[in-house]
């Protein structure tokens, strides 16, 4: 029977986020240890593998929501949830401020949650490097309205270069959609975007398709640095082909409501100042520090160093704590910030969380059984009974259960460090292609194509989170294959 009220011999587990990183860590927690309160702004977990497919309606965007709620239902022991933003973590006095930050709000707006072990997988937020005109002028992709808002902008930029006696140089402008950032995010959606095009808006106005075109810019001097060179050149050609303007060594440094302003290196080195025109600008330039981790790092001595989010051990112990642990995006423990790397680090610390009550457990039977061994036995015999509530042991019973808790205690004590192991990369390029990096039966293979393709489509069905979503998602695949992507504009 789950239990309503905070359980007093039970310490407080607070768990920030529910992304990859905190929903893994929910999924596979034993939760009748500990009193645990999960707080996120977001209530729903998001699939962000297929966040890029929504922004044109290849999968709708509920297919790849899971709401939060649902998930902890299927907990054994009950699990609050409070659907607030952290706004900030004393880690002296051990409490969270949190904040509604939703659009209705009660009396109550901000409050405390106090904590003995704290969780932060908040994520990260978009990086935009200061440069002027990005927050008010482009679109991000990492959310699922962003993906709506995407959605919409198309649509609006192609009805209203379809507007009756509009100019060839605005329509042009109107059908020029930029992507900045060429990681996988800037990649996958430019993919999706020409997929479009295609597939569904060249069919259903012929009369503007041939003006459309898609710039994917990228400061360094290729796409997909992390991709090995073979693949950076597949998709480098299948983008070509797919009529994808790809500007590489080109860095935007001034954004308005029309145009992009970007500095190129030419081969020799010089600089030239280019202005682009543009209809929908989509800004995938990576991640930043979220303002509450920035706040807890200024916090503690131990993180003054740290950059790019919170420093953390091999346990994902919080430098400088003892009791906050970090994971994926806003953690820095030395990989890269994926939904792989966050989903493990996850799993790892719900073993850990579950071995350290077990732990706990065992270490008060043993001081049970040791202090009943030390004391006579009072009369009636009540003390030292195992807590199995089995009556009275014998000194010598108790000893041999001592030992048999102390071999289990060493057993599970002895958990290894964190260790990421790597499954690969994936990556959808568009025209049903994709790369992918992965390493099989200690063989590297790095393939890109149809089959590639179908690869991919079965690996992120499959890492779908329930069924439901990959019911969905199957759904939608086959529906906008027969019938077209929805081109209305909500
Ligand atoms: P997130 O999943 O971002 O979750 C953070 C959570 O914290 C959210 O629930 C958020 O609402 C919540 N939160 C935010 N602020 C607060 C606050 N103040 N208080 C409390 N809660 C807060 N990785 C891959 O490995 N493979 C892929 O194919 C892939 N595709 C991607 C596609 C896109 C478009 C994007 C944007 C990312 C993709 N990634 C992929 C990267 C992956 O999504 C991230 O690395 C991953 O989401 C990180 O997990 P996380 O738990 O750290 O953060
Ligand atoms: P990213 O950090 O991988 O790439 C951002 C790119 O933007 C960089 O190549 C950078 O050089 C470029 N850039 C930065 N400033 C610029 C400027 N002013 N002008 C032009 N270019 C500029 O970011 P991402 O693609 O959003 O990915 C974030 C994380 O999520 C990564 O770890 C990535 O691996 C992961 N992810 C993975 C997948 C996948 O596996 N399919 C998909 C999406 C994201």
């Amino acid at each position: 029977e789950p239990q309503a009220d905070p359980d007093p011999s039970k310490k407080t587990l607070v768990i920030l986020g529910t992304g990859w990183g905190s929903v893994s860590l929910l999924k596979n927690l034993d939760t009748e240890n500990y009193n645990v309160v999960v707080i996120s702004p977001r209530n729903y977990f998001l699939f962000t593998p297929l966040l890029p497919s929504c922004t044109t309606g290849t999968v709708e965007h509920r297919s790849i929501m899971e709401p939060i709620r649902s998930i902890l239902l299927h907990k054994k022991a009950k699990v609050k949830f409070y659907e607030a933003e952290a706004s900030s973590i004393d880690p002296d006095r051990k409490v969270v401020i949190i904040r509604d930050s939703s659009e209705i709000k009660g009396d109550m707006t901000e409050t405390e949650v106090p904590y003995d072990m704290l969780v932060v997988g908040v994520g990260a937020e978009n990086a935009t490097f200061g440069i002027p005109g990005v927050r008010e002028h482009s679109c991000f992709l990492k959310e699922i309205g962003d993906a709506q808002q995407i959605r919409k902008k198309i649509m609006d930029c192609v009805e209203t270069a379809a507007f009756k006696d509009q100019t060839p140089a605005e329509i042009d402008r109107l059908l020029h959609m930029i992507v900045v950032g060429g990681g996988p995010t800037g990649v996958e959606f430019a993919g999706e975007l020409q997929d479009f095009f295609e597939e569904d808006i060249r069919k259903l106005i012929p009369e503007i398709s041939d003006r459309f075109r898609v710039t994917l810019i990228e400061a360094l001097p290729n796409v997909l640095p992390s991709f090995s060179k073979q693949l950076i050149d597949y998709t480098e050609s299948t983008f070509k082909e797919e009529k994808i303007d790809i500007r590489t060594k080109t860095m935007v440094k001034k954004v308005t409501d029309k145009t992009v302003e970007a500095e190129v290196t030419n081969p020799d080195g010089g600089k030239e100042h280019i202005v682009l025109p543009y209809g929908l600008l989509v800004w995938a330039t990576g991640n930043a520090v979220r303002p509450v981790v920035r706040d807890l790092m200024s916090r503690i001595p131990a993180q003054k160093d740290s950059r790019r989010g919170l420093a953390v051990n091999e346990y994902l112990v919080v430098q400088g704590t003892r009791d906050i642990w970090a994971v994926g995006d806003c953690a820095v423990a030395g990989y890269a910030p994926t939904a792989q790397v966050a989903s493990q680090e996850g799993n790892f610390l719900a073993r850990l969380f579950n071995n350290m009550a077990k732990t706990e457990a065992l270490e008060e039977k043993i001081r049970s059984l040791s202090s009943s061994l030390n004391l006579p036995t009072p009369p009636g015999g009540s003390s030292g009974d195992g807590g199995d509530g089995s009556g009275p042991l014998s000194a010598a019973e108790a000893s041999r259960l001592i030992e048999e808790y102390e071999r289990q205690l060493r057993r599970i004590k002895n958990i290894k460090p964190f260790h990421y192991s790597h499954q690969g990369s994936l990556a959808y390029i568009g025209s049903e292609k994709a790369v992918a990096d992965v390493s099989w039966f200690n063989g590297n293979l790095a393939t890109g194509g149809r089959l590639t393709f179908l690869f991919w489509r079965s690996a992120y069905l499959s890492m779908c989170f329930s069924t439901r979503n990959r019911l969905l998602v199957l759904n939608d695949w086959l529906k906008s294959k027969a019938f077209g992507r929805d081109v209305s504009r909500e």
